[in-house]
């Protein structure tokens, strides 16, 4: 067999969508670790692609046949502020495969040399941010939330320089596709009507192939794409994420989430919580990631106007209908995921103001986000769970002053208490990426090229609802509610 089967889509739209350009090869790669399971479900061979040449196609060192490498153009808000280009800087797509599923999945490089787009960067990515993208991507799609995924992490054996001088790694990244919110607005930005039609035209057959069929395709195609991230941005609510840089040239149309670079989970619950260093303003706050989402959608309603009717007056009536779907379809997803999460079915009358009580009084009591609604699944039981719940609030009577009416909700839903708790742990994880060990992670790769807690890490995390109790160290929450912690673009 051909090592990957490539079959390269986007490669043939026309030639202004991308910049073909070989990665740049590095001086002495070695494989920190190939995803051999993802490898299995993307029909590639996970005994070559561990092989040397494997790794020289993972490290950019040889082409793989078949191989078409192209940096995609986009464009993007970046803060609020527009950006008419920016594109793949450090990374080139090197093809595309069709996965056990069917599905067409990108392969694509990450940190593989300079591109036509690099502006002033050097094209490469350090070790430990894609450390973190590898284990994140990897916990983020085990929780059951739509990502790209990590197929390999390479060390480059060259340095590269940032505030200080550091490890060079390239990471193989997998996605539903690459496209953008921005990579419409670099067409719309440029009036390029005819690059807009056959990118929607793309994107429909690609991922929403029922919008070809409806009598509007490309209003079926906003109304789709406003619909995945309105569930995408509540499922990241729910496992409290903050993606901390939701510029519109991170968000994926196949509404995957991508772009793992100051991304963070909740310890202590505080909707206001920003953990990136370079959002002064706490726009990207977990709390304001829903009106985020829907002001990127409104930048993609924006680009398809031309598209969406034969005059601007209907073509804008069009799109504020698409856009006001954002609405209902985020409360039905945010709010059904949070009875979920207290054991309740179908969301009725009272719900919303009951576990939007208990929210408050986490956010008041310092609450851990994850131990808080773990712990809460062992009280559905019965009483005898409530200690635990109650030692997660600085003041634990406010555990109580909520706990009654809880239960008394739960008793109508005439479940039996232990199959309440076995559904609530399913959607409750034990585990997720702790920022205090992710960064204990990077610092043991980073500094002693120590990768075994990059290892047991990802082992935690690709089971993260079940008890594990072996691993219970890694289900703590950090010393001091980890406020305060900070993260960074990893550029
Ligand atoms: P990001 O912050 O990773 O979403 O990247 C924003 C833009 O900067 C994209 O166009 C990237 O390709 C580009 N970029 C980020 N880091 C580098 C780098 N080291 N070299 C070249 N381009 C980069
Ligand atoms: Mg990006």
């Amino acid at each position: 067999m051909t090592a990957f089967p490539f079959d390269n889509s986007y490669a043939r739209l026309p030639e202004r969508f991308y910049a073909r350009r070989q990665p740049t090869p590095v001086t002495a790669p070695r494989l920190i670790r190939l995803n051999r399971g993802l490898a299995d479900e993307l029909g590639l061979d996970p005994d070559w692609l561990s092989g040397p040449e494997g790794i020289a196609a993972l490290a950019g060192n040889a082409n793989p046949v078949g191989a078409d490498p192209i940096a995609a153009a986009y464009a993007g808000h970046q803060f609020g502020q527009f950006v008419p280009q920016l594109g793949d800087g450090r990374a080139v797509l090197l093809g595309e495969v069709i996965d056990r599923h069917g599905i067409r999945r990108d392969i694509q490089l990450k940190g593989s040399g300079p591109t036509p787009f690099s502006r002033r960067g050097d094209g490469r990515a350090a070790l430990g941010p894609v450390l973190r993208e590898y284990l994140v991507s990897e916990a983020m799609a085990a929780l059951g939330i739509p990502t790209t995924r990590a197929l390999a992490a390479i060390a480059t054996g060259e340095p590269v320089i940032r505030e200080t001088v550091l490890p060079g790694a390239v990471l193989t990244r997998v996605a539903a596709s690459h496209i953008r919110v921005g990579t419409f607005q670099f067409f719309a930005a440029r009036e390029d009507v005819e690059a807009l039609r056959a990118l929607a035209d793309h994107v429909v057959a690609r991922h929403y192939p029922a919008a070809a069929q409806a009598e509007h395709p490309y209003r079926a195609l906003l109304e789709a794409v406003v619909a995945a991230q309105a569930e995408l941005v509540a499922r990241w609510l729910l496992v409290g994420f903050v993606h901390g840089v939701m510029n519109t040239d991170n968000m994926a149309v196949a509404g995957e989430t991508i772009d793992y670079g100051p991304c963070a989970f909740l310890d202590v619950y505080d909707p206001r919580t920003v953990y990136s260093s370079i959002d002064r303003t706490g726009r990207y706050a977990y709390g304001q990631q829903p009106r985020i989402a829907l002001w990127n959608l409104t930048r993609f309603a924006e680009t398809l106007l031309p598209l969406l009717a034969d005059d601007e007056t209907q073509s804008v009536a069009a799109a504020e209908a698409a856009l006001a779907g954002y609405a209902p379809r985020f409360e039905a997803a945010y709010q059904g995921g949070l009875n979920r999460k207290i054991g309740l079915g179908a969301v009725r009358e009272g719900d919303p103001a009951l576990v939007g009580d208990l929210l408050k009084r986490m956010a008041e009591n310092q609450a851990d986000f994850t131990l808080t609604f773990r712990a809460l699944c062992g009280a559905a039981e019965g009483p005898e769970g409530d200690g635990a719940v109650r030692d997660l609030f600085v003041d634990p009577t406010a555990y109580d002053g909520w706990a009654a009416g809880w239960r008394a909700r739960l008793a109508a839903e005439g479940q039996d208490p232990a199959e309440t708790a076995a559904g609530m742990r399913n959607v409750n994880p034990a585990f997720i990426p702790r920022n205090h060990q992710v960064e204990a992670m990077i610092a043991a790769a980073v500094e002693h090229d120590d990768f075994g807690p990059f290892e047991t890490l990802l082992t935690v995390l690709a089971r993260p609802y079940a008890d594990q109790p072996e691993y219970a160290r890694y289900a703590q929450a950090p010393e001091g509610g980890g406020v305060g912690y900070r993260t960074f673009c990893g550029t």
